[in-house]
């Protein structure tokens, strides 16, 4: 989400004048686009801040610094009384409005614009940093609560896109050579709940939920694949699985956070769906789609998580056979419940549970890696690999990266077919094949 808004904020930029820096110490504007999801991804914002805030009270009165996204929404005009050097604070719901924004900044002001609002249609085009698969933002905000979540609190509630200005876009993307594109949303599943009307067949279904965006876009001449991220358990249906298995361009990839294997942690996570809900899930995507690839989300040491809770969070990524899961050590945020209560567990079972969890998913993505061997998989090539000569590197339908010989610089933009020959986790390894 964050890469797809500085891609816009970078958009309006362009459209008004400005161009890129190769260094930050060449540029007028300097713009930290944050992240608050957990502590040490705000930390991180804070230290560099700081020395951008040094700089400008040494040497550059005119140098603008601006803190967009997650971080300002959290912390608002109290990020100008901790850095008070900086000049604009933006929400990511104003990704849009940055031109205007620094406009104001120009006329001499300290400005603070985080409230939610209705985020306006694009405008601009943003400038994309990939010339083949482009993010598509479908939904913003998320009007789920679960009590570890600050994004409700940063991104506000759902607001779907109309689905002519999604397809709209994406048909301008086809046209101007992209094969790829990824709907976007905190909870894409969601799509279209806060859309008017009922749909036209009597089902009592609404007028457009996320299949029927599917189905809406899917016809873009040129975009070869469509996936789409992030999808929430509950939300997540039969409709959406068949039509992910019967519509070719959609890809054979699912990524569905799961955050626990025990349902009392699930609860108190206000997560919404039981594990067992999850399995039926991953069950009917595997018997639509033998082959799919599935990641999910885990968090371990959520406050009061025993031994054994945490034993079933592995239980559930064997059983699962994920091909990769992100994992975070429990990070308690500001103003979200479930900081605020007294269970916490300490620092270092968090990091011990979270090295344990890691080595179980790292060994499942290896063995479920096992099932390309020896096949030939369509690779989209993004280019050639920086860091090997010779070599060409795209992704596969599954998401998975995929190297084998040749001029990938050539080749970019090309679906070509690899026989893939090795394995490790989250890579494969092949020769071109006609
Ligand atoms: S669904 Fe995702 S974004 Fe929304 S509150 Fe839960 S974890 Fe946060």
């Amino acid at each position: 989400m964050n890469l797809a808004d500085s891609e816009r904020m970078a958009g309006v930029l362009e459209e008004a004048g400005y161009s890129c820096a190769t260094e930050a110490s060449d540029a007028n504007v300097i713009i930290y686009n944050t992240c608050s999801i957990r502590d040490k991804a705000e930390q991180k914002v804070y230290s560099a801040l700081g020395k951008q805030a040094k700089r400008k009270r040494q040497h550059m009165g005119d140098l603008k610094l601006v803190v967009a996204g997650c971080v300002a929404a959290q912390e608002g005009a109290a990020l100008l009384r901790r850095v008070p050097e900086l000049d604009l604070v933006m929400g990511p719901h104003h990704a849009n409005r940055i031109g205007e924004l620094l406009e104001q900044v120009d006329l001499g002001a300290q400005v603070v614009a985080v409230e939610p609002v209705m985020i306006p249609e694009d405008i601009a085009v943003p400038r994309r940093d990939s010339a083949l698969s482009a993010w598509v933002n479908v939904i913003h905000g998320c009007n789920e609560r679960c009590t570890y979540c600050v994004v409700p609190n940063t991104r506000g509630v759902e607001q779907s896109r109309a689905p002519d200005a999604i397809r709209r876009e994406i048909l301008a993307l086809g046209e101007a050579g992209y094969r790829e594109v990824t709907l976007l949303g905190q909870n894409v599943d969601a799509y279209g709940r806060d859309l008017p009307g009922a749909a036209a067949d009597g089902s009592g279904r609404r007028a457009w939920t996320f299949t029927d965006l599917l189905h809406h876009v899917h016809d873009a001449p040129g975009i070869r694949r469509i996936r789409f991220a992030t999808s929430h358990p509950r939300y997540f249906t039969e409709r959406l699985i068949r039509a992910c298995a019967e519509l070719p361009k959609m890809c054979e990839f699912f990524h569905v956070p799961f955050q626990s294997g025990d349902n009392d942690i699930l609860r108190q996570m206000k997560r919404g769906y039981t594990h067992q809900r999850y399995r039926r899930i991953t069950d009917s995507i595997r018997r639509h789609m033998p082959d799919a690839s599935i990641s999910g989300d885990a968090i371990v040491g959520f406050p009061g998580e025993t031994e054994e809770q945490f034993e079933a969070t592995c239980e559930l990524v064997r059983e699962v056979g994920f091909d990769r899961v992100n994992t975070a050590a429990y990070s308690p945020r500001p103003a979200t419940p479930a900081a605020e209560w007294d269970n916490q567990v300490a620092d270092l079972l968090k990091m011990d549970r979270l090295n344990r969890l890691n080595r179980i998913v790292n060994e499942v993505a290896e063995e479920r890696a096992q099932r390309f061997i020896g096949r030939p998989l369509e690779v989209l090539v993004e280019g050639p690999n920086p860091k090997v000569a010779g070599q060409a590197m795209g992704r596969s339908r599954h998401n998975k990266l995929v190297f084998f010989d040749g001029d990938g610089g050539a080749l970019t933009g090309e679906l070509v077919t690899v026989f893939v020959d090795r394995v490790h986790a989250y890579s494969l390894f092949g020769r071109r094949v006609a």
